[in-house]
């Protein structure tokens, strides 16, 4: 009996190990596909396009919900410091996710049930973070700092209009740095509690959106149940938000909950990650008129890169919709918002992005234009709407 009890635990510990140890990292190679791997071939106007770009930034990536090494070049997922260089890139929103119920689809969710507790513990992140999920967010953010203190200088987490700054003053004489700023998908993040905000705030969170993919005390999700607008709750929230500069952004919301932010906004607010109705006609993306309402505001709509959101599995598809939105309202408020490592199956890796450019000329967009939806429209809005110091 004492036998078969000792092979039992020594089974149990290698089962666990295995788990530790190597579940992770499959869990986030299954998850986070990209349709064509690099190298990638791009046609010369193009790549001698992009290679003059002062500053491809996009502002939605989940990478640090996989707690992969962001400092090691990858050979799965798309976003790594290391590609991040590669592709000349100089800024990546590095968007927070705390909750996802199980079997998470685009037309009904409800926050019963969560997918990410396991992994978190898998993952081995801090005892706090498994239950609560401001800690969660905390640690994701930790992350983000851990890797800008051991990368050699090479990357900087932005959290201030002056740090941006300094930092492009900086990359003008050397390319060889990039750099990251913290976002939230989801305010349930807050635990309901408004001091979390500064929290978060503290922790160097620039960016949030009410609700990802179920409804919270802020309000509905496009994906949720009520399809209602924004609560009491969602309206102090966003009050507090926007007294400290932090950025709201709108995807996922239910088009109720746009239509209340757009009442209620004092600054100029984003949607990070979607495709427009106009090309691709489902509930998880924008309508002309909250393109043009967000336009009004001086936002940004920053365009996605995987089927869901834009029709098919190609870089035509995104820059389709990206020349929608510039038809639309011009190409002061248009940009990339990748979704990269959320979960889905995207078109290319971060190296890919000269394929958007390709794209975007052969569509006729303007070199001028190509320069602002590449980044130079993310660079001036955050110039102008973050924090000062
Ligand atoms: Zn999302």
């Amino acid at each position: 009996m004492k036998k078969v009890f000792k092979i039992l635990f020594g089974l149990i510990i290698v089962v666990l190990l295995f788990a530790f140890l190597f579940v992770p990292k499959i869990v986030d190679k299954k998850f986070n596909t990209v349709s064509t791997r690099p190298p990638y071939k791009v046609d010369k106007e193009a790549q001698v396009l992009y290679d003059s770009l002062d500053f491809v930034a996009d502002m939605h990536c989940d990478a640090l919900l996989w707690k992969r090494d962001l400092l090691a070049k990858n050979d799965f997922g798309s976003v790594d410091i290391p590609r991040m260089l590669e592709a000349n890139m100089a800024l990546q929103a590095f968007t927070i996710v705390t909750k996802a119920p199980r079997n998470m689809n685009f037309d009904k969710n409800t926050g019963e049930t969560d997918q990410i507790t396991l992994p978190f513990i898998l993952q081995m992140r801090p005892i706090a973070s498994w239950f609560n999920l401001t800690e969660r967010a905390l640690t994701q953010c930790d992350a983000l700092y851990g890797f800008e203190k051991k990368s050699d200088g090479q990357f900087r987490v932005i959290s201030s209009a002056k740090g941006l700054e300094q930092y492009i003053s900086d990359r003008k004489s050397n390319k060889n740095i990039t750099a990251g700023f913290l976002g939230i998908e989801g305010m349930h993040a807050l635990e309901g509690k408004l001091e979390n905000v500064d929290e978060l705030y503290n922790a160097g969170v620039r960016m949030m959106s009410p609700v990802h993919f179920f409804d919270n005390e802020l309000g509905s999700s496009a994906h949720g149940v009520d399809h209602a607008g924004l609560t009491e709750f969602g309206k102090e929230v966003i009050k507090k938000m926007q007294a400290k500069s932090m950025i709201l952004d709108v995807a996922h919301c239910s088009p109720q909950m746009v239509d209340d932010i757009l009442a209620i906004t004092t600054k100029p607010i984003v949607s990070s990650h979607t495709g427009v109705k106009g090309t691709h006609n489902s509930v998880r993306n924008i309508s002309d008129k909250h393109i043009r309402g967000i336009a009004k505001t001086s936002g940004l709509i920053s365009i996605a890169m995987f089927e869901p959101a834009t029709g098919t599995k190609t870089p035509a598809s995104t820059a389709k919709a990206i020349k929608y939105c510039i038809d639309l309202v011009g190409a002061d408020y248009v940009a990339l918002g990748s979704d990269f490592d959320g979960a889905i199956e995207i078109h290319t890796d971060v190296t890919g992005l000269p394929l958007y450019v390709e794209e975007l000329l052969k569509l006729g967009v303007s070199r001028d234009d190509i320069r602002k939806v590449m980044g130079g429209n993310v660079k001036r809005f955050l110039l102008e709407n973050l924090p000062k110091n």
